[in-house]
């Protein structure tokens, strides 16, 4: 296992720029997301850590070494790209055995390890297949399977689960979690979809356009989004953003359309009369109130979502749409006018830019 270091690493397909200065140094043995919307530079990113797109600019380092020039094989990397890339003449069992045997292990132990792996995903009863004989996602399970069964310095994931059915993939997804924490080997692992980030990784790194936005532990980026980008990507539903205009009370005051909020006196010092500012407020951190609350969210029911253990209850406030996710197993009785009252301590406001007021 090994630490990956990227510095002022920069990519560039003729004159545009896929991935932009980033710098980072993962620690050993850590699991870490690249999370960001299709196009953002993720893949790219994976692409050079594994040595298969060399970088324009910037060093990279695996253990310490400088392997930026470094031919793939000359890392010691366990991949799982988009693409399955299976051999199609060998059977499932020689596949996913592969990666052992040009390591010289014998083929009965072998065969063996490659049971014991593919029987964690599922896909025990068809190692004496050939790719062409099994399903997309069993073929994607296949070539985790592949990456899994040995121990290289870095496991490589590019949406690996992608073409799974639901149950499935939450399957996987705790068993390559489970795997990566018994065998301590160093994770890197793109995906576009943020409760799989937040689920596997100790560190997600939220990438926007060739540029790292923001990197720290799952439920600190979660808790404090550092830009309304970030807020808008991480939590399922996302988290409600509400333009709004600051006016200076006793305490803050902030109005926008539906609402007009008192903010706790603590605000005082970060803003300013007139400010524009945008209002961030999780689902999870509203609650049903009096159509009189006057420090509420008003606007008229446009969905009621039972999910189960919780339901979505979903306000058009203007041209906006507002959703509170309310705890219970009760489907909320509602219509007409309703009110939000957000709690007043889990409120974010960004600057009309973007940035998170601190
Ligand atoms: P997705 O989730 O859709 O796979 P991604 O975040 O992984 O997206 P990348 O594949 O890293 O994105 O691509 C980043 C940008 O670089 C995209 O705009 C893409 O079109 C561009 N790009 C990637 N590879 C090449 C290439 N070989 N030549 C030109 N442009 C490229």
């Amino acid at each position: 296992m090994a630490t990956v270091t990227f510095e002022k690493v920069s990519k560039k397909f003729g004159s545009f720029t896929a991935v932009n200065d980033v710098s980072f140094d993962i620690p050993e043995g850590a699991f870490v997301c690249l999370l960001g919307p299709s196009g953002c530079g993720k893949t790219t990113t994976l692409r050079m850590i594994a040595g298969l797109e060399n970088p324009t600019s910037g060093t990279i380092r695996m253990g310490g070494r400088d392997v930026t020039r470094e031919a793939p094989r000359q890392r010691d990397v366990g991949m799982v790209f988009q693409d399955y890339a299976l051999y199609p003449h060998m059977t499932l069992s020689e596949n996913i055995a592969y990666p052992l045997k040009v390591r010289g292990q014998d083929k009965a132990s072998r065969s063996e390890r490659a049971k014991e792996v593919a029987e964690r995903l599922q896909i025990g009863h068809l190692l004496e297949r050939r790719p062409a004989e099994i399903s997309g996602g069993q073929q994607q399970r296949s070539s985790v399977a592949r990456a899994l069964v040995h121990t290289p310095q870095v496991f490589l994931f590019d949406e690996p689960l992608s073409n799974l059915d639901a149950k499935l993939r939450l399957e996987a997804r705790s068993f390559i979690k489970h795997l990566q924490k018994e065998v301590g080997v160093t994770a890197i692992y793109v995906t576009h979809d943020q409760s799989e980030a937040m689920a596997l990784a100790d560190t997600i790194a939220v990438m926007d356009k060739g540029e790292i936005v923001q990197m720290g532990p799952p439920l600190e980026v979660y808790r404090q989004p550092a830009t309304t980008f970030v807020a808008n990507f991480l939590g399922s539903p996302p988290m409600n953003l509400l333009a709004a205009v600051v006016e200076m009370e006793a305490s803050p005051v902030i109005t926008g359309e539906g609402f007009r909020l008192t903010l706790p006196k603590a605000w005082s010092k970060r803003l300013e009369a007139g400010q524009k500012v945008q209002l961030g407020v999780r689902p999870e951190h509203m609650l049903i109130a009096d159509n009189s609350d006057s420090n509420a969210i008003h606007g008229s029911l446009y969905a009621v979502e039972p999910l189960g253990p919780e339901s979505l209850v979903t306000l058009q406030v203007g041209d906006r749409l507002v959703t509170a996710r309310l705890f219970g197993d009760e489907e909320p009785q509602l219509s007409g006018e309703v009110a939000l009252r957000p709690d007043p301590d889990q409120l974010h406001l960004f600057r009309d830019s973007g940035e998170l007021i601190r």
